[in-house]
């Protein structure tokens, strides 16, 4: 039995990402599963009932476009993936708008790619637009916008963007529902694990990735995912969408699958920006002393600890900050890497002489930077 979690935040839980994946609203011809589709439709329905506001990630685009184009496997060109996107997406939102009006609830299509949730304003943007959507009553449903996304701006897959629209509405649970009936422990028990507080390199280990024809990410994707939400303040729950009245006993905290609760209070929007969003411009090096007053004593990074630097970048950038190859924590940069090679290892009456008139010589102040383990 999965450890009663009925006493967790899950009972006060207010806004849901629930993540869907291809073999779940696909029949094995290629069709699309009408009939577990309107099963969703009606659990989402009973959810709202109860005031839970809720944000669909689907996926099934590529799935449902190969099977109207007749393909039995997964095309590898990416034109061909782009075109069975365009064709399957259109399959994938009229069905769910046939799923949700039974209810009277209307849906809204948002396609996505990293792009838009990069730069601090398209981010801004669209937390906004999925803010208004569900204060008008409506479901969001999210993809990736497979049909532009090329390999360098590609979330990956849909686990990892499920995480990051999570992230973005600070939702309380992300119920990423698949084939996948939970974290199965394969060398031990062979059960699934009920609940994982830490993913460790054991918990790692028991994930094998996964990539069937029709659909990519296994478990191993999943468990990034998790990591990602949980850091963001979000219980994940992951389990089989075979039934999609699953998710009542998901809220309850007693469904079968595998809870990863939230890490206590998560981290603030702007931090979670800088750690899971926008990439990192270049690389802050540090000596093993500025690591230890970053990570247990909570301080800034001073340009006193400061190595060396790895590309080119302007002040304000997000970058990483590593020590010995262990990348710790990510920020935003004071100043840029030219001028970060100009004050190294300098303490701040130095730099004010160099920089005159400068208030703050943080080279990573504090607010602007996020732990990475
Ligand atoms: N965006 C892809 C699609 O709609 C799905 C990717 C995934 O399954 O993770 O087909």
């Amino acid at each position: 039995m999965p450890e009663d979690l009925s006493m967790s935040p899950l009972s006060s839980c207010r806004r849901v990402v629930l993540k869907l994946g291809t073999n779940i609203l696909r029949l094995g011809d290629g069709t699309v599963n009408e009939e577990r589709m309107a099963a969703v439709g009606k659990a989402v329905d009973n959810m709202r009932r109860a005031g839970i506001e809720i944000v669909i990630v689907s996926s099934g685009a590529i799935g449902l476009g190969m099977g109207k184009l007749g393909l039995e496997k997964r095309p590898s060109r990416v034109t061909e993936l782009q075109a069975c996107a365009a064709i399957g997406q259109t399959i994938l939102m009229q069905t769910w708008q046939r799923s949700f009006e039974p209810f009277g609830t209307t849906v809204a299509q948002v396609l996505l790619t990293r792009e838009d949730v990069r730069g601090r304003k398209r981010h801004l943007a669209v937390h906004d637009t999925l803010d208004r959507l569900l204060a008008l009553g409506v479901v969001p449903i999210i993809n990736e916008n497979d049909t532009v996304s090329s390999d360098e701006i590609k979330f990956g897959d849909n686990d990892i963007l499920s995480a990051l629209v999570a992230s973005l509405v600070k939702a309380d649970l992300l119920a990423i529902l698949s084939t996948a009936p939970g974290l199965i422990d394969r060398e031990g028990t062979g059960q699934i694990v009920p609940v994982v507080h830490e993913i460790t390199p054991q918990i790692r280990a028991m994930a094998g990735g996964s990539e069937t024809s029709t659909s990519v990410g296994g478990m191993v994707t999943k468990l990034d995912a998790a990591r990602l939400a949980t850091t963001s303040g979000c219980t994940v729950f992951i389990g089989s969408g075979f039934d999609p009245a699953i998710v009542a006993d998901m809220l309850k905290g007693k469904a079968v699958g595998t809870y990863f609760p939230a890490k206590d209070k998560g981290i603030d929007s702007r931090k979670r920006w800088i750690a899971f969003f926008e990439s990192p411009q270049g690389t802050i090096l540090t000596d093993t002393g500025a690591m230890k007053a970053v990570l247990e004593d909570g301080s800034s990074l001073l340009p006193k600890g400061v190595t060396g630097v790895d590309g080119n970048f302007e002040a304000g950038a997000v970058v990483n900050i590593r020590n010995n190859g262990d990348t710790f924590a990510r920020g935003i940069s004071s100043f840029s890497s030219a001028e970060l090679l100009q004050v190294l290892g300098r303490d701040s009456d130095a730099i004010r002489q160099i920089f005159s008139g400068r208030k703050h010589c943080e080279a990573v102040h504090r607010d602007s930077l996020v732990l990475l383990q």
